[in-house]
Protein backbone atom coordinates (compact mmCIF):
# COMPACT_ATOMS: atom_id res chain seq x y z
CA UNK A 1 0.00 0.00 0.00
CA UNK A 2 0.72 4.05 -0.63
CA UNK A 3 3.14 3.06 -3.19
CA UNK A 4 2.15 3.84 -6.61
CA UNK A 5 3.22 0.60 -8.44
CA UNK A 6 3.52 -0.52 -12.58
CA UNK A 7 0.73 -2.76 -11.33
CA UNK A 8 -1.51 0.10 -9.94
CA UNK A 9 -0.59 1.69 -12.98
CA UNK A 10 -2.52 -0.84 -15.42
CA UNK A 11 -5.55 -0.47 -12.57
CA UNK A 12 -5.56 2.96 -12.70
CA UNK A 13 -5.82 2.85 -16.37
CA UNK A 14 -9.02 -0.05 -16.03
CA UNK A 15 -10.68 2.17 -13.56
CA UNK A 16 -10.64 4.99 -15.10
CA UNK A 17 -11.93 3.32 -18.00
CA UNK A 18 -14.87 1.72 -16.38
CA UNK A 19 -15.82 5.13 -15.01
CA UNK A 20 -15.31 6.57 -18.84
CA UNK A 21 -17.61 4.24 -19.95
CA UNK A 22 -20.32 4.52 -17.28
CA UNK A 23 -20.42 8.37 -18.31
CA UNK A 24 -20.76 7.83 -21.78
CA UNK A 25 -23.38 5.21 -22.02
CA UNK A 26 -26.75 4.87 -20.47
CA UNK A 27 -26.19 2.81 -18.03
CA UNK A 28 -28.25 -0.90 -17.23
CA UNK A 29 -31.18 -0.42 -14.75
CA UNK A 30 -29.80 -3.35 -12.85
CA UNK A 31 -31.75 -4.23 -9.41
CA UNK A 32 -31.12 -5.53 -6.13
CA UNK A 33 -29.96 -8.88 -5.24
CA UNK A 34 -30.24 -10.37 -1.63
CA UNK A 35 -27.12 -10.77 0.47
CA UNK A 36 -26.94 -14.33 0.46
CA UNK A 37 -26.94 -14.38 -3.18
CA UNK A 38 -24.38 -11.56 -3.46
CA UNK A 39 -22.18 -14.06 -0.85
CA UNK A 40 -23.23 -16.88 -2.46
CA UNK A 41 -21.03 -15.30 -5.76
CA UNK A 42 -18.58 -13.13 -3.72
CA UNK A 43 -17.95 -14.52 -0.58
CA UNK A 44 -16.04 -12.69 1.81
CA UNK A 45 -13.98 -10.09 -0.15
CA UNK A 46 -11.95 -8.94 3.00
CA UNK A 47 -9.23 -11.24 4.02
CA UNK A 48 -5.57 -11.08 5.58
CA UNK A 49 -3.74 -11.07 2.39
CA UNK A 50 -6.21 -8.91 0.03
CA UNK A 51 -7.05 -10.43 -3.60
CA UNK A 52 -5.82 -7.18 -5.36
CA UNK A 53 -7.08 -4.39 -6.91
CA UNK A 54 -7.68 -6.01 -10.25
CA UNK A 55 -9.60 -8.67 -8.96
CA UNK A 56 -11.31 -6.35 -6.33
CA UNK A 57 -12.37 -3.97 -9.16
CA UNK A 58 -13.92 -6.85 -11.50
CA UNK A 59 -15.92 -8.20 -8.18
CA UNK A 60 -17.30 -4.48 -7.47
CA UNK A 61 -18.23 -4.03 -11.78
CA UNK A 62 -19.17 -7.55 -12.62
CA UNK A 63 -21.03 -8.23 -9.72
CA UNK A 64 -21.93 -5.67 -6.90
CA UNK A 65 -22.47 -2.59 -9.01
CA UNK A 66 -25.08 -4.88 -11.10
CA UNK A 67 -27.43 -5.39 -8.05
CA UNK A 68 -27.27 -1.40 -7.59
CA UNK A 69 -30.39 0.51 -9.21
CA UNK A 70 -28.90 3.15 -11.68
CA UNK A 71 -30.44 5.89 -10.15
CA UNK A 72 -29.22 7.81 -13.55
CA UNK A 73 -31.34 5.72 -16.02
CA UNK A 74 -33.70 7.59 -17.89
CA UNK A 75 -36.75 5.32 -16.91
CA UNK A 76 -35.32 5.33 -13.37
CA UNK A 77 -38.44 7.59 -12.25
CA UNK A 78 -38.83 6.43 -8.62
CA UNK A 79 -38.96 8.31 -5.61
CA UNK A 80 -36.36 11.30 -6.22
CA UNK A 81 -33.99 9.87 -8.58
CA UNK A 82 -30.15 11.84 -9.93
CA UNK A 83 -29.09 12.94 -13.01
CA UNK A 84 -25.60 14.63 -12.82
CA UNK A 85 -24.24 16.12 -15.07
CA UNK A 86 -21.83 14.69 -17.53
CA UNK A 87 -19.19 17.66 -16.15
CA UNK A 88 -19.91 17.36 -12.71
CA UNK A 89 -19.13 13.19 -12.76
CA UNK A 90 -16.18 13.93 -14.10
CA UNK A 91 -15.23 15.99 -12.05
CA UNK A 92 -15.89 14.01 -8.66
CA UNK A 93 -13.25 11.75 -10.22
CA UNK A 94 -10.74 15.16 -9.63
CA UNK A 95 -12.26 15.64 -5.91
CA UNK A 96 -11.86 12.38 -5.12
CA UNK A 97 -8.34 12.13 -6.01
CA UNK A 98 -7.39 15.33 -4.48
CA UNK A 99 -7.92 14.93 -0.91
CA UNK A 100 -9.65 18.00 -0.53
CA UNK A 101 -10.60 19.40 3.15
CA UNK A 102 -14.23 21.62 3.01
CA UNK A 103 -14.14 22.41 6.56
CA UNK A 104 -12.28 25.51 7.24
CA UNK A 105 -10.73 28.07 4.91
CA UNK A 106 -7.74 27.40 6.34
CA UNK A 107 -7.43 24.40 4.79
CA UNK A 108 -9.93 24.52 1.62
CA UNK A 109 -9.75 28.17 0.91
CA UNK A 110 -9.89 27.72 -2.95
CA UNK A 111 -12.39 25.16 -3.04
CA UNK A 112 -14.72 26.55 -0.13
CA UNK A 113 -14.54 29.52 -2.03
CA UNK A 114 -15.84 27.68 -5.42
CA UNK A 115 -18.68 26.08 -2.90
CA UNK A 116 -19.55 29.76 -1.88
CA UNK A 117 -20.19 30.80 -5.57
CA UNK A 118 -22.09 27.70 -6.27
CA UNK A 119 -23.90 29.01 -2.85
CA UNK A 120 -24.51 32.21 -4.12
CA UNK A 121 -25.76 31.40 -7.61
CA UNK A 122 -28.80 29.54 -5.42
CA UNK A 123 -29.09 32.48 -3.06
CA UNK A 124 -29.15 34.84 -5.98
CA UNK A 125 -31.84 32.61 -7.59
CA UNK A 126 -34.00 32.75 -4.42
CA UNK A 127 -33.67 36.84 -4.56
CA UNK A 128 -32.10 36.44 -0.49
CA UNK A 129 -29.59 39.22 0.38
CA UNK A 130 -25.79 39.64 -0.25
CA UNK A 131 -25.20 38.71 3.30
CA UNK A 132 -26.60 35.23 2.83
CA UNK A 133 -24.41 32.26 2.56
CA UNK A 134 -24.58 28.59 3.64
CA UNK A 135 -22.50 25.34 3.49
CA UNK A 136 -23.61 21.84 1.30
CA UNK A 137 -24.35 19.67 3.99
CA UNK A 138 -24.69 16.30 3.54
CA UNK A 139 -28.38 16.11 2.88
CA UNK A 140 -31.42 17.61 2.93
CA UNK A 141 -32.30 15.74 6.08
CA UNK A 142 -29.05 17.01 7.91
CA UNK A 143 -29.34 20.68 5.65
CA UNK A 144 -33.26 20.98 7.68
CA UNK A 145 -32.17 19.67 11.22
CA UNK A 146 -29.01 22.17 11.07
CA UNK A 147 -31.26 24.95 10.20
CA UNK A 148 -34.16 24.26 12.78
CA UNK A 149 -31.09 24.35 15.31
CA UNK A 150 -30.70 27.64 14.59
CA UNK A 151 -33.74 29.04 14.86
CA UNK A 152 -34.53 27.37 18.06
CA UNK A 153 -31.95 29.06 19.32
CA UNK A 154 -33.27 32.32 18.23
CA UNK A 155 -36.39 32.25 19.60
CA UNK A 156 -34.53 30.76 22.99
CA UNK A 157 -32.86 34.45 22.76
CA UNK A 158 -36.35 36.07 22.09
CA UNK A 159 -38.34 33.43 24.74
CA UNK A 160 -35.97 33.43 27.39
CA UNK A 161 -38.33 31.25 29.53
CA UNK A 162 -39.45 29.07 27.00
CA UNK A 163 -39.19 25.45 28.40
CA UNK A 164 -40.62 23.42 26.01
CA UNK A 165 -40.62 23.93 21.82
CA UNK A 166 -42.41 23.29 18.83
CA UNK A 167 -42.15 23.50 15.02
CA UNK A 168 -44.59 24.06 12.79
CA UNK A 169 -45.51 22.70 9.08
CA UNK A 170 -48.09 20.96 7.01
CA UNK A 171 -49.40 17.30 7.38
CA UNK A 172 -47.36 17.28 3.71
CA UNK A 173 -44.49 18.25 5.41
CA UNK A 174 -41.47 16.03 4.28
CA UNK A 175 -40.41 13.02 7.08
CA UNK A 176 -36.94 14.65 7.85
CA UNK A 177 -38.58 17.34 9.51
CA UNK A 178 -40.32 14.82 12.04
CA UNK A 179 -36.87 13.03 11.93
CA UNK A 180 -35.15 16.83 13.03
CA UNK A 181 -38.17 17.50 15.63
CA UNK A 182 -37.02 13.79 17.73
CA UNK A 183 -33.49 14.54 17.50
CA UNK A 184 -34.40 18.06 19.01
CA UNK A 185 -36.51 16.59 21.48
CA UNK A 186 -39.51 19.49 20.43
CA UNK A 187 -42.93 18.62 19.18
CA UNK A 188 -44.53 18.70 15.73
CA UNK A 189 -47.59 21.14 15.54
CA UNK A 190 -48.85 19.51 12.25
CA UNK A 191 -51.05 21.62 10.33
CA UNK A 192 -53.59 20.81 7.99
CA UNK A 193 -53.44 22.83 4.84
CA UNK A 194 -55.57 24.51 2.63
CA UNK A 195 -58.05 22.44 0.12
CA UNK A 196 -55.76 22.93 -2.55
CA UNK A 197 -53.38 21.20 -0.17
CA UNK A 198 -51.17 24.39 -0.26
CA UNK A 199 -50.22 25.51 3.57
CA UNK A 200 -51.00 29.00 3.42
CA UNK A 201 -50.52 32.17 5.87
CA UNK A 202 -54.53 31.23 6.93
CA UNK A 203 -53.65 28.24 8.28
CA UNK A 204 -50.37 28.70 9.59
CA UNK A 205 -52.06 31.99 11.83
CA UNK A 206 -55.34 30.04 13.24
CA UNK A 207 -53.25 26.60 14.36
CA UNK A 208 -50.36 28.49 16.12
CA UNK A 209 -52.31 30.88 17.44
CA UNK A 210 -54.58 28.27 18.76
CA UNK A 211 -51.61 26.70 20.10
CA UNK A 212 -49.97 28.85 22.05
CA UNK A 213 -53.69 29.65 23.53
CA UNK A 214 -53.56 25.84 24.83
CA UNK A 215 -50.12 24.74 24.82
CA UNK A 216 -47.08 25.90 27.15
CA UNK A 217 -44.99 24.22 24.27
CA UNK A 218 -44.21 27.50 22.21
CA UNK A 219 -43.23 27.58 18.39
CA UNK A 220 -40.35 28.59 17.39
CA UNK A 221 -39.75 27.73 13.29
CA UNK A 222 -42.66 27.69 10.67
CA UNK A 223 -41.39 25.24 8.03
CA UNK A 224 -42.71 25.78 4.30
CA UNK A 225 -42.37 22.99 1.46
CA UNK A 226 -41.68 23.89 -1.71
CA UNK A 227 -42.72 21.07 -3.71
CA UNK A 228 -43.69 17.88 -1.62
CA UNK A 229 -41.65 14.69 -2.67
CA UNK A 230 -44.69 12.71 -3.15
CA UNK A 231 -46.59 15.03 -5.27
CA UNK A 232 -44.68 18.53 -5.83
CA UNK A 233 -47.07 20.22 -3.97
CA UNK A 234 -45.93 23.99 -3.29
CA UNK A 235 -47.21 25.53 -0.19
CA UNK A 236 -47.73 29.39 -0.50
CA UNK A 237 -44.63 30.99 0.57
CA UNK A 238 -45.55 34.60 0.55
CA UNK A 239 -48.61 34.22 3.17
CA UNK A 240 -46.63 31.29 5.51
CA UNK A 241 -43.72 33.32 5.36
CA UNK A 242 -45.97 36.56 6.15
CA UNK A 243 -47.56 34.65 8.84
CA UNK A 244 -44.69 33.78 10.52
CA UNK A 245 -42.87 37.09 10.15
CA UNK A 246 -45.82 38.60 12.10
CA UNK A 247 -45.50 36.00 15.33
CA UNK A 248 -41.33 36.74 14.69
CA UNK A 249 -40.89 33.05 14.44
CA UNK A 250 -38.68 31.86 11.91
CA UNK A 251 -39.54 31.08 8.09
CA UNK A 252 -37.35 28.08 7.04
CA UNK A 253 -38.23 26.60 3.04
CA UNK A 254 -37.92 23.21 2.45
CA UNK A 255 -37.10 22.67 -0.93
CA UNK A 256 -34.99 19.38 -1.23
CA UNK A 257 -36.72 18.43 -4.02
CA UNK A 258 -38.74 21.10 -5.83
CA UNK A 259 -36.38 24.63 -5.01
CA UNK A 260 -34.22 23.04 -7.97
CA UNK A 261 -36.59 25.00 -10.35
CA UNK A 262 -35.75 28.23 -9.02
CA UNK A 263 -33.96 28.78 -12.21
CA UNK A 264 -36.94 27.73 -14.87
CA UNK A 265 -38.79 30.77 -15.50
CA UNK A 266 -41.40 28.83 -16.51
CA UNK A 267 -42.62 27.82 -13.43
CA UNK A 268 -40.31 30.27 -11.04
CA UNK A 269 -43.28 32.61 -10.00
CA UNK A 270 -44.45 29.60 -8.13
CA UNK A 271 -41.74 30.54 -5.84
CA UNK A 272 -42.28 33.71 -4.90
CA UNK A 273 -42.20 34.65 -0.78
CA UNK A 274 -38.76 32.36 -1.03
CA UNK A 275 -36.82 35.75 -0.95
CA UNK A 276 -38.36 36.11 2.91
CA UNK A 277 -37.11 32.95 3.92
CA UNK A 278 -34.63 32.72 7.03
CA UNK A 279 -33.48 29.81 5.45
CA UNK A 280 -33.60 27.11 3.25
CA UNK A 281 -32.43 23.77 1.59
CA UNK A 282 -32.45 22.13 -2.08
CA UNK A 283 -30.27 18.88 -2.93
CA UNK A 284 -28.06 19.16 -5.76
CA UNK A 285 -27.98 15.79 -6.02
CA UNK A 286 -31.80 15.88 -6.64
CA UNK A 287 -32.61 18.05 -9.80
CA UNK A 288 -29.90 20.22 -9.92
CA UNK A 289 -27.53 17.48 -11.98
CA UNK A 290 -24.89 17.05 -9.43
CA UNK A 291 -24.18 13.74 -7.80
CA UNK A 292 -24.39 12.61 -4.08
CA UNK A 293 -24.61 14.17 -1.93
CA UNK A 294 -24.91 17.54 -1.82
CA UNK A 295 -27.63 19.74 -0.13
CA UNK A 296 -27.51 23.28 -0.30
CA UNK A 297 -28.56 24.91 2.87
CA UNK A 298 -29.07 29.08 2.90
CA UNK A 299 -29.38 31.24 5.81
CA UNK A 300 -30.38 35.20 4.71
CA UNK A 301 -28.09 35.96 8.38
CA UNK A 302 -25.35 33.34 8.32
CA UNK A 303 -23.89 34.57 11.31
CA UNK A 304 -26.80 33.56 13.35
CA UNK A 305 -25.82 30.14 12.38
CA UNK A 306 -21.87 30.48 12.95
CA UNK A 307 -23.28 31.01 16.65
CA UNK A 308 -24.88 27.91 17.27
CA UNK A 309 -22.42 25.55 14.86
CA UNK A 310 -19.67 26.66 15.71
CA UNK A 311 -17.59 23.82 17.62
CA UNK A 312 -14.78 25.44 20.28
CA UNK A 313 -11.42 23.78 20.68
CA UNK A 314 -8.32 24.80 21.75
CA UNK A 315 -7.23 22.40 18.66
CA UNK A 316 -9.26 24.53 16.22
CA UNK A 317 -8.17 28.00 17.63
CA UNK A 318 -5.91 28.47 14.67
CA UNK A 319 -9.03 28.21 12.16
CA UNK A 320 -10.93 30.87 13.51
CA UNK A 321 -8.29 33.85 13.25
CA UNK A 322 -9.26 36.67 10.96
CA UNK A 323 -13.18 35.74 10.77
CA UNK A 324 -12.21 33.09 7.99
CA UNK A 325 -15.18 31.93 6.62
CA UNK A 326 -15.28 27.85 7.69
CA UNK A 327 -17.93 25.87 6.10
CA UNK A 328 -18.02 23.80 9.32
CA UNK A 329 -19.62 26.48 11.43
CA UNK A 330 -22.77 26.68 9.60
CA UNK A 331 -24.29 23.18 10.07
CA UNK A 332 -24.17 19.53 11.76
CA UNK A 333 -20.44 18.63 10.33
CA UNK A 334 -16.70 19.42 10.85
CA UNK A 335 -14.66 17.58 8.63
CA UNK A 336 -16.43 17.94 5.36
CA UNK A 337 -15.76 16.28 1.68
CA UNK A 338 -16.31 19.21 -0.74
CA UNK A 339 -19.44 17.96 -1.84
CA UNK A 340 -20.56 20.85 -3.50
CA UNK A 341 -17.15 21.12 -5.89
CA UNK A 342 -19.06 18.90 -8.50
CA UNK A 343 -22.04 21.18 -8.94
CA UNK A 344 -19.69 24.37 -8.78
CA UNK A 345 -17.86 22.75 -11.49
CA UNK A 346 -20.47 22.08 -14.04
CA UNK A 347 -22.04 25.41 -13.74
CA UNK A 348 -18.68 27.11 -13.89
CA UNK A 349 -17.98 24.43 -17.31
CA UNK A 350 -22.29 24.94 -18.62
CA UNK A 351 -23.02 28.03 -17.75
CA UNK A 352 -26.17 28.50 -15.64
CA UNK A 353 -28.08 29.07 -19.12
CA UNK A 354 -27.64 25.55 -19.83
CA UNK A 355 -29.55 24.66 -16.32
CA UNK A 356 -32.34 26.27 -17.09
CA UNK A 357 -32.48 24.74 -20.65
CA UNK A 358 -31.94 21.06 -19.00
CA UNK A 359 -34.34 22.03 -16.18
CA UNK A 360 -37.45 23.45 -19.06
CA UNK A 361 -36.63 20.41 -20.76
CA UNK A 362 -37.84 18.24 -17.18
CA UNK A 363 -40.61 20.26 -16.70
CA UNK A 364 -42.21 20.18 -20.35
CA UNK A 365 -41.60 16.08 -20.35
CA UNK A 366 -43.75 16.11 -16.69
CA UNK A 367 -46.55 18.12 -18.79
CA UNK A 368 -46.15 15.60 -22.07
CA UNK A 369 -46.22 12.88 -19.73
CA UNK A 370 -49.49 14.21 -17.94
CA UNK A 371 -51.06 14.25 -21.44
CA UNK A 372 -50.18 11.20 -22.27
CA UNK A 373 -51.84 9.58 -19.22
CA UNK A 374 -55.19 12.03 -19.65
CA UNK A 375 -55.12 10.31 -22.84
CA UNK A 376 -54.26 6.80 -21.82
CA UNK A 377 -57.91 4.36 -21.84
CA UNK A 378 -57.05 2.92 -18.45
CA UNK A 379 -55.39 5.50 -16.71
CA UNK A 380 -56.04 8.66 -14.56
CA UNK A 381 -53.96 11.61 -13.80
CA UNK A 382 -54.33 11.66 -9.97
CA UNK A 383 -53.29 15.75 -10.48
CA UNK A 384 -52.07 18.27 -12.03
CA UNK A 385 -48.36 18.31 -11.79
CA UNK A 386 -47.01 21.80 -10.59
CA UNK A 387 -43.36 20.79 -11.31
CA UNK A 388 -42.27 17.67 -12.51
CA UNK A 389 -44.08 14.75 -10.36
CA UNK A 390 -46.81 13.44 -12.67
CA UNK A 391 -49.01 11.27 -10.00
CA UNK A 392 -51.65 8.87 -11.71
CA UNK A 393 -53.66 5.56 -11.11
CA UNK A 394 -54.87 2.55 -12.49
CA UNK A 395 -58.60 2.82 -11.63
CA UNK A 396 -59.41 -1.07 -10.53
CA UNK A 397 -56.38 -1.88 -9.55
CA UNK A 398 -55.97 -2.85 -5.90
CA UNK A 399 -52.41 -2.29 -3.93
CA UNK A 400 -50.91 -6.01 -5.03
CA UNK A 401 -51.65 -5.20 -8.51
CA UNK A 402 -49.74 -1.72 -8.65
CA UNK A 403 -46.58 -3.92 -6.80
CA UNK A 404 -46.67 -6.80 -9.38
CA UNK A 405 -46.96 -4.38 -12.32
CA UNK A 406 -43.80 -2.53 -10.71
CA UNK A 407 -42.34 -5.74 -9.97
CA UNK A 408 -42.30 -7.05 -13.18
CA UNK A 409 -41.14 -3.44 -14.72
CA UNK A 410 -37.95 -3.85 -13.02
CA UNK A 411 -37.54 -7.41 -13.74
CA UNK A 412 -38.09 -6.97 -17.37
CA UNK A 413 -35.44 -3.64 -16.71
CA UNK A 414 -38.04 -1.48 -18.73
CA UNK A 415 -37.98 1.01 -16.14
CA UNK A 416 -37.89 1.40 -12.15
CA UNK A 417 -41.18 2.98 -10.68
CA UNK A 418 -42.33 1.41 -7.43
CA UNK A 419 -46.17 2.19 -6.04
CA UNK A 420 -46.63 5.39 -3.65
CA UNK A 421 -49.39 5.55 -1.71
CA UNK A 422 -51.31 9.00 -1.11
CA UNK A 423 -53.91 9.30 1.62
CA UNK A 424 -54.43 5.31 1.35
CA UNK A 425 -54.93 5.44 -2.63
CA UNK A 426 -52.20 3.49 -3.98
CA UNK A 427 -50.73 5.82 -6.82
CA UNK A 428 -47.87 5.90 -9.57
CA UNK A 429 -45.74 8.69 -10.24
CA UNK A 430 -43.19 9.81 -12.57
CA UNK A 431 -40.49 12.09 -11.10
CA UNK A 432 -39.06 13.44 -14.06
CA UNK A 433 -35.53 14.54 -12.77
CA UNK A 434 -33.47 13.67 -15.65
CA UNK A 435 -33.08 15.29 -18.95
CA UNK A 436 -32.17 12.07 -20.88
CA UNK A 437 -35.96 10.60 -20.02
CA UNK A 438 -37.48 11.28 -23.73
CA UNK A 439 -40.58 10.97 -25.00
CA UNK A 440 -40.16 7.03 -26.37
CA UNK A 441 -39.01 6.44 -22.25
CA UNK A 442 -42.55 7.14 -21.20
CA UNK A 443 -44.19 5.65 -24.11
CA UNK A 444 -42.06 2.50 -23.60
CA UNK A 445 -43.38 2.17 -19.40
CA UNK A 446 -47.22 3.29 -20.30
CA UNK A 447 -47.70 0.67 -23.37
CA UNK A 448 -46.88 -1.76 -20.08
CA UNK A 449 -50.02 -0.34 -18.25
C1 LIG B 1 -35.60 14.38 -0.28
C2 LIG B 1 -36.23 15.36 0.59
C3 LIG B 1 -35.71 15.65 1.85
C4 LIG B 1 -34.55 14.89 2.43
O1 LIG B 1 -33.39 15.07 1.70
P1 LIG B 1 -32.20 14.01 1.78
O2 LIG B 1 -31.16 14.62 0.92
O3 LIG B 1 -32.76 12.73 1.23
O4 LIG B 1 -31.80 13.88 3.20
C5 LIG B 1 -36.31 16.65 2.59
N1 LIG B 1 -37.37 17.32 2.10
C6 LIG B 1 -37.91 17.06 0.90
C7 LIG B 1 -39.09 17.85 0.44
C8 LIG B 1 -37.37 16.07 0.10
O5 LIG B 1 -37.90 15.82 -1.11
Amino acid sequence: MHEFTSELEVLAAKALAYSLERLKDDPPLDGPRSAEDLYAEVGNTITAQGMGGLEALSVFTDVLARACISTDHPRNLAYIPSAPSEHANLFDLVVGASALYGGSWQEGAGAVFAENQALRWVADLAGLPQSAGGVFAQGGTVGNLSSLVVARAQARKIWPETTRWAVACSKEAHSSIASAANVMDVDVLLIEPSESRKLTGVEVAREVDNFHATHSARVFAVVATAGTTNLGIIDDLISVGAAAKERNLWFHVDGAYGLAALCAPSVRAKFNGIENADSFIVDPHKWLFAPFDACALLYRNPELAREVHTQSASYLDALHEGGAWNPSDYAINLTRRTRGLPFWFSLAANGTDAYTVAMEKTLSMAQIAAEKIRQHPRLELYREPELSVVAFTRPGWQKSEYKAWSDKLLEDQIGFIPASSDKGQPILRFAIVNPWTKVSDIDAILATL
